[in-house]
């Protein structure tokens, strides 16, 4: 069952996803090669304990950390640990936190130095097919719309969309309905509804949509161990239309980036 929220709730949702986004801007200061996970994974917990939240994933169906880390071939659900990151890499870096008892949970994955022009790819059409599905998140649509457009654009820049894991619903549980695949067929499924939240996550990969699970029960990487990004908003519907809950103008200004990437999907300007 779809639980839609109240105005008043969605402004809860804000303050929890806007946690997140300052946590993300954190790790785009720190992530640098000689970096460990484990380091960042230490500064995101006490970053979100400092401002007032609990970390969202740590104990969640046992995660053993604040943040999900995962590098290069890793799709989602690494482990932070003591390797280091090195020149070249990407991160993905998947981050919950509870407040005023709801969740925020959105993603980012970030270049460590200079990377390869292929793999630069692969974060900008990711990044792209998630403004892409965010867009189809209105009133009347249904989640294969979202689905279908961040497949479409995906594969038609040859990558493969990968089908186990699937954004979700978002409120006072991390995981509500409605599943929302990064895949699917025009007109299909649930159909959107004013004050649903929901987070938007496509999962892509450079080469094989195919995964394969790690025995450590949780680390999730592409079968043919190329490359895979992840990015994540939180999204509301209000007045017919989706609107940001998440940013990445925090990841932005530290890396000194200019994006306009989030306006359409702004009712006013960010206070940062
Ligand atoms: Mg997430
Ligand atoms: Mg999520």
């Amino acid at each position: 069952m779809i639980e839609v929220k109240t105005r008043d709730e969605i402004e809860l949702m804000r303050e929890s996803a806007l946690i997140v986004s300052r946590t993300l801007g954190e790790m785009a200061k720190a992530i640098k090669p000689g970096v460990t996970t484990l380091q960042l994974d230490k500064m995101a917990e006490e970053y979100i304990r400092d401002h007032g939240a609990e970390p969202g994933f740590l104990g969640l169906y046992g995660f053993p950390n604040t943040l999900c880390v995962s590098p290069n071939s890793q799709v989602v659900h690494g482990i932070p640990n003591a390797n280091p990151l090195l020149e070249g890499d990407i991160v993905s870096i998947d981050c919950g936190a509870l407040k005023n008892g709801f969740y925020g949970d959105h993603a980012y994955t970030f270049a460590v130095g200079e990377i390869a022009p292929e793999t630069q790819k692969l974060l900008q059409v990711t990044k792209e097919s998630l403004y892409i599905g965010i867009s189809e998140f209105k009133a009347n649509n249904r989640v294969g719309d979202v689905g279908y457009a961040i497949q479409q654009y995906c594969e038609n820049h040859g990558y493969g969309v990968v089908r186990e894991l699937v954004g979700h619903g978002l409120g006072k549980k991390m995981h509500e309905d409605p599943e929302m695949p990064n895949y699917g067929k025009r007109g299909k499924g649930k159909k959107f509804v004013e004050g649903m939240v929901v987070a938007i996550e496509p999962m892509i990969n450079m080469g094989t949509h195919r995964i394969k699970q790690h025995l450590d029960g949780w680390t999730i990487t592409t079968l043919d161990n190329k490359p895979s990004a992840h990015f994540e908003h939180n999204v509301a519907l209000l007045d017919g239309k989706p609107e940001l809950l998440s940013t990445f103008a925090f990841i932005y200004e530290a890396l000194g980036i200019k994006s306009d990437e989030e306006t359409i999907f702004r009712k006013e300007a960010l206070i940062l």
